[in-house]
This record gives C-alpha cells, structure tokens and sequence, in this order.
C-alpha cells in the first residue's frame, strides 16, 4: 500500500506456526520484501503482528453507559473503516447527549444511538471480512480463481468505479431510528450531502461548517422563514434549530435579501433536490425530516416531535469523578 512520506505499507499473512518474534526479524522480513524490490534500499521504520478481530457488543449502551469506537466494534482493516465508524458513533451520539442534557430533547432519544449505528458497523465489518478473504487466499488455486475474477470484474467500467470509488460500502442509512418516518424526495434516515457554498458577501464555505453545530431547518431554494409561524420559529429556535437558504448557482429572484442564504456552487444540493423543498437536519447532517415548502410549518412540528419533550431538570448533569 502506497502511504504518505514516499512511505510503503507492506502485509504479510502469517502462516501456522509461524511466530511474532520469527516474523520480526530483521532477516526475515528482508526475505519478505525482497521478491518486490531491493530490502538493502528500503529503510524500515516500523513491524508489527497484528490479529485482526471482526467483533460487534450486543448493545452499544446500558443504562447510563454507552460505547463507542473499537469498545464497541472492532474490524479487520481490509475496508478501512476501523477509526471512520468510531467518528460515526461519535457524531450520532454526542449531539444526543447534548441534546438531552441542555434539556432540548427527551432521554429516550438516546436509545437511538444503538439501533442506528450498531447495523452499520456490523455491516461494515461484514464488508472488511469480504474483502479479506479476497486479498488472503489461502492456496493457489483459490488465489488464482478470487483474483482472476477480480480483473475480469473491474474490466467492466461501471463494476470498475465501483470497486475503486468503494461504492460497495454499506451506505450510512439508517432503517429505523431518530427520524420521521416515510418516503420522499430526500432518504430520511440518510445524509445530507456536503457541498461548497458562496454567500451574499462572496465568502465560499463547505455546507457542513454553514449548518453549523445544531438543527438545520434547509430551504432549498426558497427561505423557508418566510413560510413559518413565529410559534414555529421559536420552538425551532429553542430545541437549538437555525434557518438557512440554499439556492441556485446565480438564483437571484426569490433570495432572501439580508438574510443568510447561499448559493450552491457545484451543485451538490440543487438540481436532486427540487426547488422549493426544506429539510429539517440534524447536527450530525442526517435527515430528520422533509417535505415542499407549503407543509414547512408541519414538518417543523413533527420533526421536533421526535426529539420529544426536552426537561432540563430531569436530566442532572453527571458529576466528575474527584
Ligand atoms: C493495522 C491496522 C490498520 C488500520 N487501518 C485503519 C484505516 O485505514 N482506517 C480506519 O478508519 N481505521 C483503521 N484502523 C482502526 C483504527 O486504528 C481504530 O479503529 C481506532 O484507532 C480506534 O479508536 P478508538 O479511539 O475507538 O480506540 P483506541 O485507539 O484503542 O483508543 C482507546 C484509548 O483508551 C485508552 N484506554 C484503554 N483503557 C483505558 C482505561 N482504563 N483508562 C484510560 N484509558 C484507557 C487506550 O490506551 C487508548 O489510548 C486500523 C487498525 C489497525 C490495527
């Protein structure tokens, strides 16, 4: 594997019988590496012998408790994925905490952080156990039948881009969890894509630092402010829920003009998503709710509905340990 520095990664399975110490050597691994170039010019700078684990908890929270990263899911690093699905359950589960503690969300919230994220990583730790068993065979013949597929496979273009841009990766989409469900334009449950945004000003920001760290209520195209009570306003505004505009590259008519709203300048947003459309988001960008402008109103009302009633008092923050 070509890594950053110039550096190289090299793997090698270990065979039965095979030891850490045999492994480590300093002979032994100039034997390993010198059917691939010449040891004498390669500088070693680091050796390990790993065992690779593909392990998911049964809950990733127990009352109080929650887990998260390798404590929770521990992977073969064929996919990649190890320390991506730890900032996964990161992102998913200190928004909710948050939430809960600033009393702008019910505890029961919190439940969702299992029953989203733990199907994800179990499918992301099938997909490295996938991929292992391709790139280990353990014979011959089984190397020659898995790679050969392989090339043949990825001589087909589509097949090709898929395999390289890794689209056989389980997609971050939940089935059930912390949104409103049903169909629509927009994968409730899924991401909001991220995309670089221009102000009115002229200042270019990528769509995640716009949103910012709390709810977004997204119009596409239209302010949605203009379409919402001042009741709904406010109820957004206390569960920690801002406005913000997208429009089209140049939209000119309809923009809001003093209030923040931004052009989508390589159409990561508009034209998939039609004109006129709001999103209500949550601060780790997945999509709670939406809908056409015209329902804005109801779409804040439901989507806040489940998040539940927020009571500061209920939820004492936890006292640090002395
Ligand atoms: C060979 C290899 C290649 C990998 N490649 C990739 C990759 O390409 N992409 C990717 O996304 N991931 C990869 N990973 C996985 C990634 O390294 C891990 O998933 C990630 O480091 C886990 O982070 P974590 O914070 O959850 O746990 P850790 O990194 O294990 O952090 C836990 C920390 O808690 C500390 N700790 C433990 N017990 C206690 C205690 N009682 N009190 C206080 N501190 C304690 C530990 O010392 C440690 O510092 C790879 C892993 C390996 C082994």
């Amino acid at each position: 594997m070509v890594a950053p520095g110039g550096r190289e990664r090299w793997e090698f399975m270990l065979h039965p019988g095979e030891t850490r110490q045999e492994m480590e050597r300093d002979d032994k691994i100039a034997a390993l590496l010198a059917p691939w170039g010449r040891p004498d010019e390669m500088q070693v700078e680091r050796r390990a012998v790993y065992r690779f684990h593909a392990r998911v908890v049964d809950c990733f929270q127990k009352g109080r408790v929650f887990l998260a990263g390798d404590a929770a899911h521990i992977t073969p690093p064929f996919a990649g994925q190890g320390l991506v699905a730890g900032l996964r359950d990161a992102a998913n589960l200190c928004w909710k905490l948050a939430w809960v503690l600033k009393g702008r969300a019910a505890p029961a919230i919190l439940a969702s952080y299992d029953v989203e994220r733990r199907p994800h990583a179990k499918a992301m730790i099938n997909l490295a156990k996938f991929m292992g068993r391709q790139v280990m065979p353990t014979n011959a013949v089984a190397a020659f039948l898995t790679h050969g597929a392989m090339r043949l496979l990825r001589a087909v273009p589509p097949l090709r881009r898929h395999f390289d841009d890794l689209g056989i990766k389980p997609k971050n989409r939940f089935g059930r969890g912390l949104f409103v469900r049903g169909r629509s334009h927009l994968t409730r449950g899924g991401l909001l894509p991220q995309g670089w945004l221009r102000s009115v000003s002229g200042e270019v920001r990528l769509s995640d630092d716009v949103l910012g760290p709390g709810l977004s209520l997204v119009g596409f195209g239209l302010d949605p402010r203009s379409h919402l009570s001042s009741a709904a306003l406010q109820a957004l505004a206390a569960a920690g829920g801002e406005v913000v505009q997208i429009c089209h590259r140049g939209q000119r008519l309809h923009r809001a003009a003093a209030a923040p709203g931004w052009e989508d300048l390589a159409n990561a947003f508009l034209p998939t998503v039609p004109f006129g459309w709001v999103a209500l988001v949550r601060p780790d960008r997945t999509i709670l709710h939406d809908g056409p402008i015209a329902a804005v109103e109801r779409i804040v009302h439901e989507g806040l509905g489940v998040l539940g009633p927020g009571d500061p008092v209920a939820v004492p923050a936890p006292a640090l340990a002395s």
